[in-house]
């Protein structure tokens, strides 16, 4: 049986990553949207043969519950309406993919977990380079210690915004912040699953050079990260720069991928020369990934816990700016995992 997946929010993500994927998907396919755009309705239904009693509007989301082609709800809307809506589809009875940054706060993080505890469904957040084979290799490298202990990482994740200045992402009550938040989240975990470890601390600084462009929300921050084995962890995300690339430096050798969090295809090399993976849909491999787990009780790749965990180090980001960068001390039961 494939599981049928419910896009809400149709932006840009939808639109030109997921339901293309979702058109090679193995184990779910497109079966229906969710939209507060009228017009799209036809639009989609028209271009995926999407059942009118499938597409559902802000509203009437929660009847949802009563439709048995969906069986799980992928939300891709703006931060703020993550919880909200993951939630509700808990509620509904549908396993949840939640779109990054999980939600606006930790304690939004958590109403989602929970939610979905009682609810008895599974929750995957939409992390797609856990499906990707360079950064699954990267993983295996240091897992495996091939290169002996990880001595420092390195994680860039940013890009140079230049669009309307009343885009959602640069307004704080619909993003929960900037750079950070956005691309700052995919240099978090690159550092993470670069050494194998979750952070002990953080500590991180704050720069400004387009305050008129950015009113309410970060353009470029830096982070130091502190982990239990003694790797020094390096990171820089924002919204004025452009990099995007993870390096760690090794005992015997060392492993770069650039681009490391691009949908494009990324690239990679060690010490031992170059990497070379077939390139696939990362969106395609992803849900299907999440898919199999719910079907076939595989691992789940990225689960909710996983983007709490992310939440924290976002927020301990943020508290230690706001404090003149001092050392922010974290502390992660092993049940949030290194992913
Ligand atoms: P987008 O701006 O292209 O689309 C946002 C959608 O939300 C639109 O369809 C819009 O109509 C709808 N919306 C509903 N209420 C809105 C409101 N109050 N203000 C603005 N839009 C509203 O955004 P996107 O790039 O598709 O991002 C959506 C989510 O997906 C975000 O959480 C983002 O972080 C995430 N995302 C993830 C990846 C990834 O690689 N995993 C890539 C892109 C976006």
């Amino acid at each position: 049986k494939k599981l049928g997946i419910a896009l809400v929010g149709l932006g840009g993500y939808s639109t030109y990553q997921l339901a293309p994927a979702l058109q090679d998907t193995e184990h779910c396919y497109l079966a229906g949207i969710v939209t507060g755009t009228p017009a799209k309705e036809q639009v989609w239904s028209d271009n995926y043969g999407i059942p009118k009693k499938n597409i559902y509007n802000y509203g009437n989301f929660d009847e949802i519950a009563n439709n048995e082609d969906i069986d799980i709800v992928y939300v891709v809307l703006p931060n703020s309406m993550h919880a909200d809506f993951s939630i509700r589809a808990a509620k509904a009875g549908k396993h949840v993919i939640c779109e990054k940054p999980m939600a606006m706060n930790v304690a939004e993080c958590d109403a989602i977990i929970d939610a979905c505890k009682d609810a008895g469904v599974k929750l995957g957040m939409g992390y797609r380079l856990h499906s990707e084979p360079y950064t699954q290799e990267v993983k295996r490298l240091v897992k495996e210690k091939t290169f002996g202990k990880v001595n420092y990482v390195t994680a860039e994740a940013a890009y140079r915004s230049l669009g309307s200045p009343n885009q959602w992402r640069l307004d704080k009550k619909l993003s929960g912040g900037g750079a950070l938040v956005n691309m700052g989240v995919y240099a978090i975990q690159s550092l993470i699953y670069g050494t194998g470890e979750n952070p002990i601390s953080v500590s991180a600084q704050e720069f400004s050079t387009r305050p008129k462009y950015f009113k309410e929300t970060d353009e470029t921050i830096t982070a130091q990260f502190e982990f239990e084995s003694g790797v020094v962890g390096n990171m820089m995300t924002s919204h004025n720069i452009r990099a995007n690339r993870l390096f760690g430096s090794c005992e015997r050798g060392w492993y770069e991928l650039d681009p490391a969090s691009t949908y494009i295809p990324l690239a990679g090399r060690t010490s031992n020369g170059e990497l070379n993976f077939e390139q696939e849909s990362q969106q395609k491999l992803q849900m299907d990934d999440f898919a199999k787990h719910i079907l076939f009780d595989t691992p789940n790749l990225a689960p909710g816990e996983m983007g709490k965990r992310d939440m924290m180090i976002i927020a301990a980001i943020y508290a230690s700016i706001k404090n003149g960068g001092a050392k922010q001390s974290l502390n992660f039961e092993p049940s949030y995992g290194f992913g």
